[in-house]
């Protein structure tokens, strides 16, 4: 196992799309580069993570929003294939250290996806999964949550970041 380096904004592959996970590319090396996923995920305290977060060109994802972190979710080219209603909640990220903001997300989401077998799953969600559902596809596409803020709030939170990033290098 090995941890891996989450990219922080404004890391120009935050900005990359994904291509597709071919099927015979889901393998024991796959599994592995997911293992080692999961331990990043868990040792930066996060509930979800993006392959391109860790500078992967390929459409996955994992997530666990359990409590005891044992309720793994691997997402291989995730699709979002139906959603209901709006929510205005706070989200944040660990691209984005330190800050989080009021993102509007679809409420309720049903997502089709494979694991880490090539099995094929559906999944329907509300909460925080379906939220964070929302959050890591979007990272797929090149997409992050500030993308989301209205000019005036991503400016203002820009700033407050841009500034913890500098005090961080600082100390
Ligand atoms: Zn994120």
């Amino acid at each position: 196992m090995a941890k891996l380096t989450v990219l922080k904004y404004p890391h120009p592959f935050l900005k990359q799309k994904a291509d597709p996970v071919a099927i015979d590319a889901i393998n024991n090396e796959l599994r592995q580069t997911i293992a080692d996923m999961f331990e990043t995920m868990y040792a930066e305290h996060g509930g979800g993570l993006a392959a391109t977060q860790v500078g992967l060109n390929m459409r996955l994802f994992i997530m666990d929003g359990s409590e005891n972190k044992d309720q793994k979710i691997v997402a291989i080219n995730p699709e979002i294939i139906e959603r209901k209603g709006e929510i205005d909640d706070e989200e944040g990220c660990l691209s984005f250290p330190g800050v989080s903001a009021k993102v509007k997300r679809a409420e309720w989401v049903k997502m089709r996806a494979l694991n880490e077998f090539g099995e094929e799953y559906e999944m329907e969600c509300d909460g925080y999964h379906g939220r964070c559902i929302q959050h890591e596809i979007d990272h797929l596409d090149g997409i992050t949550y500030f993308d989301h803020l209205s000019a005036l709030k991503r400016k203002m939170i820009e700033k407050k970041y841009k500034k913890l990033m500098q005090e961080n290098a600082e100390s």
